[in-house]
Formats: structure tokens, C-alpha cells, sequence
């Protein structure tokens, strides 16, 4: 396929893996880029170090484009930046902070930037920050989400309508048809996170995987929307935030209750009890754990076949 989104990044479809806290190392990245999407290493989980670790071994496992995902409120941002401009990352996407921030600097550097938007706001304001393309996340998504809780059916649209530049819709998007309506809203592509979670090569724990191709519909719900709204899987952690803000609990009291690293005991460790478990909506549709390059083939495919049938109507 040959658009805007193919071409901005040198790639074959215009299908990217999302950057996941603690599921897309070196590993999940390689495996899109090499099958001809664009495969992000979400540094938000990484230290330094290990950014530089999976970014040397992301470029030794593939001659393809790769880009790193920085979410903007991590607590060495400096570092992140540094090291990725040290080891020449060619794409990077930025998001959870404002654009104006860090776009300068990386394409000072002749890094391609894309920051990641739940609403038109943001959007407008990437376009004043000079940024190459927009990802724009519904409220179907998991993990960090947007306060207005705007769908993606709702929020592609009015992204297309709010600014020129090119747009990846995400959140809810795991097949084919999935990818054919965001393209039929406005998008020029898109991100996939869940599906991807739910790989081989994921870094994410085999309990979490299991866990994502078992729930169905409803299983997930939006969370701790005093600290920052996130979707989780609605198990015990979960069900402990509910009971403590039904009681009234405060932004001090959640945090505590949140503690550290839960994320990581949830989706690297596997804790399914009292981890954090970040997934979306989508996992209704997920089914079975495969290989990177098979999903990416499956949406393709699928994209193309339904799409083909439309135009027989
Ligand atoms: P390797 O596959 O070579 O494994 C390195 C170490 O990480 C091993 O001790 C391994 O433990 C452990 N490890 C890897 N995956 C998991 C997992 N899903 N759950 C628990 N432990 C795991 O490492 P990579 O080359 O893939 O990664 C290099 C470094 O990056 C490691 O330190 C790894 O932990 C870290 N990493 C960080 C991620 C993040 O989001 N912060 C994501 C992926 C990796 P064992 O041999 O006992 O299985
Ligand atoms: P916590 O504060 O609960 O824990 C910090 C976690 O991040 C620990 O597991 C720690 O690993 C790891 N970590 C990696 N680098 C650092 C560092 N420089 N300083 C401290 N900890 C570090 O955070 P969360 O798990 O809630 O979130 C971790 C990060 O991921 C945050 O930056 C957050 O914004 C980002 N995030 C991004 C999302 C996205 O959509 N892109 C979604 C959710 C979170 P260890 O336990 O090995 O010390």
C-alpha cells in the first residue's frame, strides 16, 4: 500500500504496533517492522539502560524502520531522549505530555515525531508544535486514557476535520474490518495495541496474554480516573479501587492503595490477582496468542477482503 503513512515512515502497510508499558520490547518491535509494519519499543517501562539495550538489539534484529514510544511524563525523560538520539532512532512517538515540549529538539536531530492525542485540542496543538503525524486514541483503548472518554468512532472524524496532517487512528482496532473503518472515519492508518500485547514475542507475562485472549466482552473498565484514567482488566486490583472510591477515597488514599509497580506485577510478573492489568475493549475479540507476523498478515488480509466486498455492494 502506498499513503501518507507508508511513506512517511518507509513501510509497507500503514499498520503500527502501539508502545506498551512492559509488552513491546526489542523483541515485538523487530517481528512488525520485519513483517512491514512499524514495530515501537515502549520505553515508559524501560531504565536508561535498558532503553539502549533493546533499541541496540531492535536495530541487530531488523534493517526495517523501528520507532521508540515516550510517554512524556517518565521521571528520566532527559536520558530517554538523549539515548535515543545517541543510537540514531529514526521515529519517535511521543505522548501523556504536550508536544511543544520535545518535538524541536528530536527533529533537530532529524527524528520523525508523532504524539499520540485523545481529543481535537491536542491535535491542533501538535500541528503548532510541528510534529510529522497525530495518533488519535478512543476511549476503547487500554492503558492511559482521555478524560472526555471520546470513541474512536467519535473522535476520528473530528481529529480529520480539526487538523491536515496524518492521522493514525487507535483504540479498538485489532482486525480488519477494525482497520477498514478507521480508514472509512478519516485515518490514514493504524495503531494496534492489544492485539499485539496478546503475541509470541510480546515481553508481556504468559499469565497476562492467557488472561487477554480469555475475557470477553465488559471485562475491562475504566479506572482511577482521580490520579490518571486508565482501562483495566476488572479483577481484584481493580475491584479494591472500586471499593475504595465508592467509600469516597481520596487522590492520597488511591495513591497509596496504587502503591508502585503494579503495572509491572500485573502484566511482566503475571500477577493476575493483584496486579494492574492494562488492556482494552478489544480483548473481546482476541483469541488465541500468535506469532507478530501473523496477526499483521490477518488485518491486512481481512482489511483487503472486506473491502472488496463493500465495493460489490
Ligand atoms: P532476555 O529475554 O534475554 O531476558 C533477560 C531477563 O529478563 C531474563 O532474566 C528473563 O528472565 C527476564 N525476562 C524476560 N522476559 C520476561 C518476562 N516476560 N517476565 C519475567 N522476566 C522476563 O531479555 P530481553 O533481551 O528480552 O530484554 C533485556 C532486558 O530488558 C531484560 O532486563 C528484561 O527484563 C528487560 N525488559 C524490559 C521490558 C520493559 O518493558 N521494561 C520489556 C522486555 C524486557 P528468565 O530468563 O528467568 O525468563
Ligand atoms: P510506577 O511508579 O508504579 O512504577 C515505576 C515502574 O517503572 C517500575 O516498575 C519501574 O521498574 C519502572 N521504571 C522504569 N524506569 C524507571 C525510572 N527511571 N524510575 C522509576 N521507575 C522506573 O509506574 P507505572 O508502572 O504506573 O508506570 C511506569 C511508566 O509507564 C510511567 O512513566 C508511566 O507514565 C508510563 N505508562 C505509560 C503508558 C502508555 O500508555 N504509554 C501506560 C501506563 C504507564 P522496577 O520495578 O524494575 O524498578
Amino acid at each position: 500500500m502506498n499513503n501518507r503513512i507508508t511513506q512517511l515512515f518507509g513501510i509497507e502497510y500503514p499498520v503500527i504496533q502501539a508502545g506498551m508499558i512492559w509488552c513491546s520490547g526489542w523483541r515485538l518491535a523487530s517481528a512488525v517492522s520485519n513483517a512491514g509494519g512499524l514495530g515501537l519499543i515502549g520505553a515508559g517501562s524501560m531504565y536508561p539502560a535498558v532503553l539502549r539495550e533493546h533499541i541496540q538489539k531492535c536495530k541487530a534484529a531488523t534493517d526495517k524502520p523501528f520507532g521508540v514510544n515516550l510517554p512524556l511524563l517518565y521521571p528520566d525523560i532527559e536520558t530517554h531522549v538523549q539515548t535515543i538520539i545517541e543510537e540514531g532512532v529514526k521515529i519517535v512517538f511521543t505522548s501523556a505530555g504536550n508536544p511543544a515540549t520535545w518535538t524541536a529538539k528530536l527533529k533537530e536531530h532529524g527524528i520523525t515525531v508523532v504524539h499520540v492525542v485523545a481529543n481535537t485540542r491536542f491535535a491542533r496543538k501538535c500541528e503548532d508544535a510541528g510534529v510529522d503525524a497525530i495518533v488519535a486514541e478512543g476511549f476503547e483503548a487500554g492503558g492511559h486514557n482521555g478524560r472526555e472518554e471520546t470513541t474512536t468512532m467519535c473522535l476520528i472524524p473530528m481529529v480529520r476535520e480539526a487538523t491536515r496532517l496524518p492521522l493514525i487512528a487507535a483504540g479498538g482496532i485489532a482486525t480488519g474490518r477494525g482497520m477498514l473503518a478507521a480508514m472509512a472515519l478519516g485515518a490514514d492508518g493504524v495503531q494496534v495495541g492489544s492485539r499485539f500485547a496478546a503475541s509470541e514475542e510480546s515481553s508481556a507475562h504468559d499469565n497476562f496474554k492467557k488472561k487477554i485472549t480469555d475475557i470477553g466482552e465488559g471485562e475491562t473498565l475504566l479506572s482511577l480516573k482521580q490520579l490518571t484514567p486508565v482501562r483495566l482488566v476488572k479483577n481484584e486490583f481493580f475491584q479494591q479501587v472500586a471499593a475504595a472510591e465508592a467509600k469516597g477515597a481520596g487522590k492520597e488514599e488511591l495513591l497509596q492503595l496504587l502503591g508502585r509497580a503494579r503495572a509491572k506485577k500485573g502484566m511482566f510478573e503475571g500477577d493476575l490477582v493483584e496486579g494492574e492489568l492494562e488492556i482494552g475493549q478489544v480483548s473481546g475479540l482476541i483469541h488465541e496468542v500468535k506469532p507478530a507476523a501473523d496477526i499483521l498478515r490477518e488485518i491486512w488480509d481481512e482489511y483487503q477482503q472486506v473491502r472488496k466486498e463493500m465495493c460489490n455492494w
